[in-house]
């Protein structure tokens, strides 16, 4: 169905006939298939490129008269991002896209969605200053990760989760109400989310963020860190076979392989409590060996061989202030692996590490993890403490191997990743599967995989999973967190009175 042609007039009185498009050929460019769902999606009705509040506005009100759905979009990185059902519109930010301020004193950056983080992060950077940027890749918007989705990050351990760095926040409401939070509401600027003016940063994005339900966010300020290790580096080569060095003798990598995910718990707890390392994970092996290599016949050739030597690799980048500290910092570091069993790798695989950290952690290679061209899904990616969750990792293998030795799933039974966070007071988790997708019951294994590893959660009461969804369609997991699915209903409702909480 298109859309009716008095609706499309009334948008491109908004946003000028070169921003808006129902044509065939731009519409099939924003409707790209994720290798996650076999199903085609659907097309978009129209797509507008708003260039201010005032026009998301006015386009969200227009939405509403005529009962027409709207979905925002910046890099389409994930399925929700898509036109799903028939009279919806894509609003794509491309044209909003400029970054408004970087507060070097007050440390906080004002962005608009289409900003991405290749846009933000050298700017910063060139500042002495970073922040939480997401491992999604360079393409990723900077809003869209710290105020809409999860936005989980390689460097959190020695910073915090995005959630933490979303500032003042300024947001159109599925009323087409303008909203502004914090210090903002009470003219006071972008730099604090809790003034005189209402707080909403727990409801705006919570753990995970809502991906548009209750309100397009327009513009937010994000907090901003002193950078952690050298503000310059040297970069040889062209992506994707480049190599970037941090010339500086403040700035290690060093990896080690656990046989035991309590162990490396352990690690992650010692260490926290010495306050040692700007960065420390437990990384996928995985994704690591893709990235390790530069094809897919590479990667087949050295798998073997990779999956046994560091089926549970734990990375620590060290980004201390003088070499006084950094020899300090290794003293502790080389005690504690001894003391939780931890086993160096060779130099050549710290070095591989070392020479790709782009946003002080490898992001801009992230893409290549897709090469086999199968399909892949995150799961279990919610937040608890570090011992939790190195339990969850031990109940997984409960029921993956079902999949991974039957050929349901890629057989890779330790991939999965956890990211201390606040020097180990919390901790998020990933696990990370892949499916050949070109098997027809690839879409089932993959639904029966996803409810084996709920099932195992529910049976030990395990806080792996962000709940999500609302009314029924949430009940199962919301029981686990308070009954958060009819809160959240009820928060949506009040924001958006169409919305049905009971449904
Ligand atoms: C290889 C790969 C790796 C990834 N790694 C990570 C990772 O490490 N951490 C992580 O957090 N995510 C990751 N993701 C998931 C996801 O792609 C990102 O969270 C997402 O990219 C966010 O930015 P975007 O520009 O892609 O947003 P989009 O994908 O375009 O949108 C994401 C969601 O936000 C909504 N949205 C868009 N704009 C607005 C707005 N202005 N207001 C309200 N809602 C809006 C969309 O409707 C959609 O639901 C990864 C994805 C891929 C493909």
């Amino acid at each position: 169905m298109s859309l009716p042609k008095a609706v499309y007039e009334e948008l491109e009185k908004v946003v000028g006939s070169r921003n808006i498009s129902d044509k065939e050929y731009v519409l099939a460019g924003n409707r790209a298939q994720t290798p996650e769902i076999p199903v085609r999606h659907r097309s978009a009705d129209a797509i507008v490129l708003p260039g201010s509040t005032e026009e998301v506005a006015e386009i969200v009100r227009i939405c509403r008269r005529h009962g027409v759905r709207y979905v925002g979009t910046v890099s389409g990185g994930i399925p929700t991002a898509y036109a799903t059902e028939e009279n919806t519109i894509l609003i794509h930010f491309k044209r909003m896209n400029r970054i408004l301020e970087i507060n070097e004193k007050d440390r906080y950056a004002v962005v608009e969605p289409g900003v991405r983080h290749v846009q933000l992060y050298p700017e910063v950077r060139k500042r002495g200053l970073s922040y939480t940027a997401a491992a999604v890749g360079p393409g990723g918007s900077v809003l869209v990760n710290i105020a809409c989705t999860g936005g989980d990050h390689h460097n959190q351990y020695g910073s915090s989760r995005p959630t933490r760095y979303l500032l003042g926040v300024e947001m159109v409401t599925p009323e087409g109400e303008i909203l502004r939070t914090g210090s903002l509401e009470a003219g006071a600027g972008w730099f604090c989310p809790e003034s005189a003016g209402p707080s909403l940063r727990g409801i705006v994005k919570g753990y995970s963020g809502n991906a548009g339900h209750i309100g397009i966010v327009t513009k937010c300020a994000i907090a901003l860190d002193r950078c952690k290790g050298p503000a310059a580096t040297r970069t040889e080569g062209v992506s994707p076979h480049s190599r970037i060095y941090m010339d500086d003798e403040c700035s290690r990598v060093y990896v080690f392989n656990y046989s035991s995910i309590q162990d490396v718990g352990r690690a992650m707890l010692a260490l926290g409590e010495s306050e040692v390392g700007a960065t420390v994970q437990k990384y996928f092996y995985l994704p690591l060996s893709l990235m390790m290599t530069s094809s897919a016949n590479e990667f087949w050739e050295k798998w073997d061989g990779f999956r046994k030597a560091f089926p549970m690799p734990l990375v620590v980048h060290l980004a201390p202030h003088s070499v006084r500290e950094r020899e300090y910092e290794e003293k502790i570091l080389f005690d504690v692996v001894r003391e939780t069993g931890g086993v160096r790798l060779p130099r050549e695989l710290e070095r591989w590490w070392e020479e790709h950290m782009d946003y002080f952690m490898i992001v801009s290679r992230l893409q290549s993890v897709l090469r086999l061209g199968g399909s892949w899904l995150p799961i279990k990616t919610g937040g608890e403490s570090v011992r939790h969750l190195c339990d969850i990792g031990d109940s997984i293998r409960e029921f993956i191997h079902d999949f991974t030795d039957t050929g349901k799933i890629f057989d890779a039974p330790q991939n999965y990743q956890i990211i201390p966070m606040e020097y180990g007071h919390f901790a998020s988790f990933e696990l990370l599967f892949m499916w050949d997708r070109t098997d027809p019951n690839s879409f089932r294994y993959m639904q029966e995989f996803c409810a084996a590893s709920r099932e195992t959660d529910l049976k030990h009461h395990a806080h792996s999973m962000t709940a999500g969804g609302y009314g029924r369609a949430g009940e199962a997991l919301g029981r686990l967190y308070c009954d958060c699915h009819l809160w959240a209903g009820r928060i949506r409702h009040s924001f958006d009175p169409d919305f049905d909480p009971d449904a």
